[in-house]
């Protein structure tokens, strides 16, 4: 076993917070707080081929997996840059679409993944559905050659910057199950019959959330994305890339926290040493860096799994959860190093908050978490 990051990883980390560095967090604030999107860091990512490392190298990608894409993430939180879309786009959309798109969608979409000039929203949430995907209302009947799709999606991501959405809808019934059988498509955000409606979250990111209305929206037959019915077990491909990527949010964020806790505790003094000598401050934050650096390392072994073609499902979910909560405990710690300075704008850090405390919420719930490693990892009973 091999511990040593390759020279390559650390050549990928040091570029990308090396580029982080020039925008900060003031610029993913700034963006966020008017209402804007980070289109400069983007397209800077996107020039260096750092959006499309997981791409085909046929499509001009890296030729790479999710662990560089989750360095690259990664380096921007650290940073303070998360990016949302980074998980939808690259990581879910590509993957799902480089795994099982045909051969005219792969020259459609991929070469634009790579460079990052294409951005794809992926929609499976639904008001009445929730974790339960089964329960998936939005429907696509086939019409010759042609499918009509209605029905609605919550909490897309990123919607009104994207060119298309992956979605993820009904197109029959099982008749032994009840369940809803689902399919992928490409939907272009142009469609007719396609609109969105802002949903205010107090989360503040670079990216909005949307409810999705699709009206009787048409789409080509050739936008069906590997075999119809087959959708969920074709999503369930791209579910361990978008754990994979939160926790490398996750991670990220977390090391950011640390950053700036460290620093102040060693510079701020209100008796006759610095905080940072108080235990009741420095072992929290000791405790919450080694959660951190814990949830690193199956982050690490969930990429490397997902990569080297095995059972990653297990790692992913663990990683997601241990990130996540390693996240808040961070974060946490940090606000209270820094007194009443943790939730001044400039320290930029109370408003990371809505973000953090997302990541133990979705895209996968700590129980849904908890509910795959009893039942998968240690063979209990199923509750639901
Ligand atoms: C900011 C944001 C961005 C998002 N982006 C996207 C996106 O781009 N695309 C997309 O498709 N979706 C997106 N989502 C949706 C997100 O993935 C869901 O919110 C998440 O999966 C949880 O589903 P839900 O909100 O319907 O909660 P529900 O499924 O209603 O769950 C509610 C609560 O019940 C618990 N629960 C449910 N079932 C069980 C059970 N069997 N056992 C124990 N507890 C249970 C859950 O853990 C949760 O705590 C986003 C959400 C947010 C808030």
């Amino acid at each position: 076993m091999n511990f040593d990051e390759s020279e390559e990883h650390t050549m990928l980390r040091e570029a990308v917070s090396t580029l982080a560095s020039k925008y900060g967090h003031d610029y993913i604030l700034n963006k966020a707080r008017s209402n804007q999107r980070a289109t400069e860091l983007w397209d800077d990512l996107g020039r260096h081929g750092y959006l499309g490392v997981n791409v085909a190298e046929e499509y001009g990608g890296g030729g790479m997996g999710i662990s560089e894409l989750a360095i690259v993430l990664e380096e921007l939180c650290a940073e303070g840059c998360p990016l949302m879309l980074m998980v939808v786009s690259p990581a879910i959309c590509a993957t799902l679409i480089g795994l099982f798109g045909s051969r005219t969608q792969k020259d459609q979409w991929l070469p634009g993944f790579a460079t990052g000039e294409v951005k794809m929203a992926f929609a499976i949430t639904e008001p009445d559905a929730g974790s339960n995907s089964h329960r998936i209302t939005t429907t696509a009947t086939r019409d010759g050659d042609e499918y009509r799709i209605s029905g609605a999606k919550y909490y897309i991501s990123g919607v009104d910057e994207a060119d298309a959405l992956l979605l993820i809808a009904r197109t029959s019934v099982s008749p032994d199950s009840g369940r809803a059988r689902l399919s992928m498509f490409i939907v272009p955000t142009d469609a007719a019959g396609l609109t969105w409606d802002q949903i205010s979250v107090e989360i503040v990111a670079a990216e909005r959330q949307y409810t999705v209305f699709f009206d009787d929206v048409v789409i080509p037959a050739g936008n069906l994305v590997g075999d119809e019915n087959k959708g969920l077990q074709q999503v369930f491909a791209g579910l361990n890339p978008e754990r994979i990527m939160i926790a490398a949010m996750a991670n990220g964020i977390a090391r950011y926290a640390i950053n700036k806790a460290t620093s102040y505790a060693n510079s701020r003094q209100v008796w006759d040493v610095p905080i940072g000598a108080h235990q009741g401050l420095a072992h929290p934050l000791a405790k919450a860096k080694i959660e951190c650096d814990l949830a690193r390392l199956m982050t690490q072994k969930a990429a490397w799994l997902y990569d080297n073609n095995r059972e990653a499902g297990e790692a992913a979910n663990m990683a997601k959860f241990a990130a996540a909560e390693a996240c808040l405990a961070c974060l946490d710690q940090s606000v209270q190093i820094h007194g009443g300075n943790g939730f001044a704008t400039e320290y930029g850090l109370a408003d990371l908050w809505g973000l953090a405390r997302l990541l133990r919420t979705a895209p996968v719930s700590r129980e849904m978490v908890l509910n795959y490693v009893a039942e998968h990892s240690l063979g209990l009973p199923k509750s639901y």
